[in-house]
């Protein structure tokens, strides 16, 4: 990978990036000397998640939904469409939302891309890979996704921004597609349905940490620093993608909460729920593709990524 693969970007527009995932974009962005513009409409993000760097003379935050066209004070050279609710709770919750984000934003998105000659990078996701057949996933497989079930609304979505996205590089535009899987870290929300954040906010609280179904689905999960490792390293590459970014260390989510009652040192129970519809039943990564290209791995290890969130929502008043 280059030394520092945010160091050739002058300003750099990350829409959503007041949410987890993007927050953590913009100060990787910051740190490695770009300017940065983030647009968010504060829907399922808050401005909390950029305080940190609130007053950095490079950094504006814009309040803006990108479903509706949207314009920068600024010439980007790097355009990161990241916005989208993205855990189930939100998606269920914000349905239409979501499909327009994925649609209407990702078009808005491209269109100042487009305008400014600047590289487009959609935040995609394994969600596009269904409840998949095909195990470990490489970004050569085509997905098995249940066009009408609940998660439709953000999986679709996901799909057509990359049919989209990929409408737009055959007419000119340098676009990106990454594909990220389960990714985790502080900034992400207590109540936001993802198993890590979940069962950190319940073995925290004494409460039993709810497992769905037998627990014996898996799922790959990567520390976020490594994610925004991948992402700005493929965006520096120059590759048009899909590029899957992922852990590829799988576990189950029956192991997960053990773990993270043992790291609490909590005296919390398991007890088991219903599994919700379409839950996939494994998805890990394959990723050959960004080990040769961006010669980019995960090195944050599991246990070492559950500390420093453990710690971090330590820190916090839980929503
Ligand atoms: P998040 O909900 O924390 O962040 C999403 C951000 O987008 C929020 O700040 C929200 O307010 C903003 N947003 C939503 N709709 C908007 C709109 N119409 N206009 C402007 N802003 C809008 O989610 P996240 O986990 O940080 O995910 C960020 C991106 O990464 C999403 O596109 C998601 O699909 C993708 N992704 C995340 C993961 C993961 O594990 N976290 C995995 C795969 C893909």
């Amino acid at each position: 990978m280059a030394t520092s693969p945010t160091a050739r970007w002058e300003h750099a527009v990350v829409t959503g990036g007041s949410g987890f995932v993007g927050s953590h974009l913009c100060a990787a962005l910051l740190a490695g000397g770009a300017k940065v513009t983030c647009v968010d409409d504060f829907s399922t993000g808050t401005p909390a998640n950029v305080a940190g760097f609130r007053d950095h003379p490079g950094f504006r935050l814009v309040e803006a939904d990108v479903r509706e066209p949207f314009t920068v004070d600024a010439d980007p050279d790097l355009v990161l469409h990241f916005a989208s609710p993205a855990s189930p709770v939100d998606y269920l919750r914000l349905p239409v939302h979501t499909l327009e984000t994925g649609s209407l934003g990702t078009r808005n998105a491209l269109a100042l891309a487009h305008a400014c000659g600047a590289r487009f990078v959609l935040a995609s996701t394994s969600e596009v890979y269904g409840d998949p057949e095909e195990h470990p996933q490489n970004e050569r497989y085509w997905g098995h996704v249940n066009p009408i079930g609940p998660r439709s609304v953000y999986d679709e979505a996901k799909r057509f921004g990359e049919a989209l996205t990929t409408a737009a590089h055959s007419r000119g535009t340098d676009t990106l597609i990454v594909r990220l899987f389960n990714t985790y870290g502080p900034r992400m929300r207590g109540h936001d349905g993802r198993a890590v954040p979940t069962f950190i906010r319940q073995a925290l609280a004494g409460e039993p940490l709810t497992v769905a179904g037998d627990g014996r689905q898996t799922r790959s999960l990567c520390y976020v620093d490594d994610t925004v490792r991948g992402v700005l390293a493929a965006a520096a590459h120059g590759m048009p993608g899909p590029v899957n970014i992922g852990n590829p260390s799988e576990i189950s989510m029956l192991d997960l909460a053990r773990w993270i009652v043992e790291l609490t040192g909590s005296a919390s129970t398991i007890r088991f729920i219903e599994r919700p519809v379409d839950d996939p039943a494994v998805r890990c990564p394959d990723i050959t593709l960004a080990r040769d290209k961006l010669e980019w791995q995960p090195v944050v290890t599991a246990e070492e990524g559950l500390r420093r969130t453990i710690e971090w929502f330590r820190t916090q008043q839980t929503e």
